[in-house]
């Protein structure tokens, strides 16, 4: 049996009727559609926000799983735009856990009265461009039918949850969940014997606080990957008052660097300076917290090559050194794909869970998973009995919540079509042939809320700027959308991005097709790439 989550009433929102007219529709509200449903009411424009979740937050409404937490530093991925919030908002902890996040941005949406605007409980489930008005009609599930000069699809890089299909899931008579679909009232698994399914970030963070609690827990694991030590703490007054002072160079230093993190590569190659001069580098950045010891590294660990495997094998070592059985140290060790080619799990003690009596990791690539059966999970060697299955599966990224939703542009093409061989897009933006449609495809490979802010705001200039001359329809050309996608593949060869089969290359999920998600270049180059397009009339558009 699924646990599902309750179906909430939209207490205090104002309903949508039938047929009304919007400026934009903002579809998601999370980080994402939140900000743009600021920036747009800003500027007069009339906006409704639709929002499939029952309350805002995205990400962090639907990820209630234990453990779940940024690996952001907390004051690096808040907003930056309202210094009154900056402020007012006393983030507790360096790394933020889900609770506070989620209240985050509750406090957000109600200091800038943005409920009044969203509809909760309402899921898209089409968008289909009148040519002959130049605007969207958007239907939800739900019944609501309303139509918009401009969408602005802020559905979420990692929304569109991925389950598997494996056989005889509908049998399974204990209770199953996804961990982006984490019950509201939560799940019991104390004194349950448990599994979990996959190992990538969101296991990484589970997995540690469930196993305080379970009488079994069983770990299914596909491939390992390089975890690193997250070393959480709370934020005491002092240093609370230093954030506050100190956020103008925060965001600063975010700005500058390529994945917008407020840490900067060290110049110089690893393989320049002497063993033990590196030795000592790698053993300095382990101790400190978060990302610091992948992007405040040499600069060349994060290209193919020597420098790379040299500190792969350092944290080869350093996972060695915490498993106590050799046997299950060995199929926690990454060998198969380069350091950092995926965004790296950050763990609080991870890996001596599996130094636990009462925990099993099976290695599903050497015994695959035949099918889930009533009381458990039938492997090719084994049967494991389960009263709770979690499935820490990941998402199709990117473009799922996208083709998910039956999106109709000119001539009736379905987006689906469309991105059947990878994202077709100019810049992440538009698609050709989906005029007035903005996708959001947020920084991919980086601090989410640093690259987000910047394309709202570019996109809400664009808006406002063709609303003074008077225009109705913008639309990537067929010629920019090919010079992108040609890019994306060019300059991502040379990425380690795409040496990994992970879901930044949609390789997690069968039958899709294998293509970057998302930009190539780096934060700073996508905003002034952004920004010379606009200054040249918004190049490589048609506008109106
Ligand atoms: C567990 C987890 C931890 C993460 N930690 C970090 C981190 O530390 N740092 C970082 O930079 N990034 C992190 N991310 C990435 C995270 O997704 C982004 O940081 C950010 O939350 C994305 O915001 P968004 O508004 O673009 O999308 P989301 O937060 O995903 O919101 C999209 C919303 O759109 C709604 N939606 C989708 N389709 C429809 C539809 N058809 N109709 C109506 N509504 C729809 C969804 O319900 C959802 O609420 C994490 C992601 C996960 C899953």
């Amino acid at each position: 049996m699924e646990h599902t989550q309750p179906h909430s009433a939209a207490a205090g929102t104002r309903l949508v009727e039938d047929g009304e007219q919007y400026d934009v529709i903002i579809i998601g509200a999370g980080v994402t559609g939140l900000y743009a449903l600021y920036r747009l009411r800003e500027r007069g424009f009339a906006v409704r926000v639709f929002e499939a979740g029952g309350g805002v937050g995205g990400t962090w409404y639907w990820n209630r799983y234990p453990g779940a937490r940024f690996d952001s530093e907390s004051y690096t991925y808040g907003y930056s735009f309202s210094e009154e919030l900056l402020q007012e908002w006393d983030w507790k902890e360096h790394y933020s856990g889900q609770p506070e996040n989620e209240r985050y941005l509750n406090y957000v949406a109600d200091k800038f009265d943005l409920r009044r605007d969203i509809q909760l409980n309402a899921r898209v489930a089409s968008a289909v461009y009148d040519e002959r008005t130049h605007c969207w009609q958007i239907h939800t599930e739900e019944g609501y039918r309303v139509r918009a000069q401009f969408v602005i699809a802020a559905v979420g890089v990692l929304s569109a949850h991925y389950v598997p299909d494996f056989a005889g899931l509908e049998s399974f008579q204990g209770v199953w969940c996804h961990t982006g679909r984490w019950p509201q009232d939560g799940l019991e698994v104390a004194g349950k014997r448990v599994g979990v399914i996959g190992t990538g970030a969101s296991a990484v963070q589970l997995i540690p606080e469930i196993a305080k609690d379970v009488a079994h827990l069983t770990v299914f694991q596909r491939t390992p990957n390089y975890c690193v030590p997250l070393r959480n703490g709370p934020i005491d007054p002092a240093w609370q008052r230093q954030i506050k002072a100190s956020y103008p160079d925060i965001f600063q230093q975010c700005r500058d660097t390529p994945g917008a993190f407020m840490h900067a590569f060290d110049p110089r190659s690893a393989l320049a300076v002497s063993p033990d001069e590196r030795r000592a580098q790698y053993e300095r950045l382990w101790a400190e917290p978060g990302f610091k010891k992948w992007l405040a590294n040499f600069y060349d660990i994060m290209l193919p090559g020597e420098a790379n495997e040299d500190y792969a094998e350092f944290v080869r070592q350093k996972i060695r050194e915490r498993v106590k059985d050799p046997v299950v140290a060995d199929k926690l060790v990454p060998t198969d794909h380069p350091f950092g080619s995926k965004r790296l799990p950050c763990e609080s003690g991870y890996y001596e869970v599996f130094n636990q009596d009462n925990v099993l990791l099976v290695d599903v690539r050497e015994a695959p998973i035949e099918r889930i059966t009533p009381t458990g999970i039938q492997t090719r060697d084994a049967e494991y009995a389960l009263d709770v299955l979690i499935f820490a599966t990941g998402y199709d990224a990117v473009t799922g919540a996208l083709t998910r939703i039956d999106i109709r542009g000119t001539g009736g093409q379905t987006l689906q079509e469309k991105f059947a061989e990878g994202p077709r897009s100019y810049m992440g933006l538009q698609s050709a042939g989906f005029p007035n449609l903005f996708t959001m495809p947020g920084a991919g490979a980086g601090n989410f809320t640093r690259g987000c802010e910047p394309l709202v705001e570019w996109v809400s200039e664009c808006l406002g700027s063709m609303r003074e001359k008077g225009l109705t329809r913008i639309e990537a050309t067929p010629e920019a959308e090919e010079a992108w996608r040609a890019h994306v593949v060019e300059a991502g060869a040379g990425l380690l991005r795409t040496k990994a089969n992970s879901w930044f290359v949609g390789a997690n999920i069968p039958g899709k097709a294998r293509f970057l998600l998302g930009s190539p270049d780096s934060a700073p180059v996508m905003r002034a790439k952004r920004a010379e397009v606009a200054a040249k009339g918004y190049e490589g558009f048609v506008l109106q």
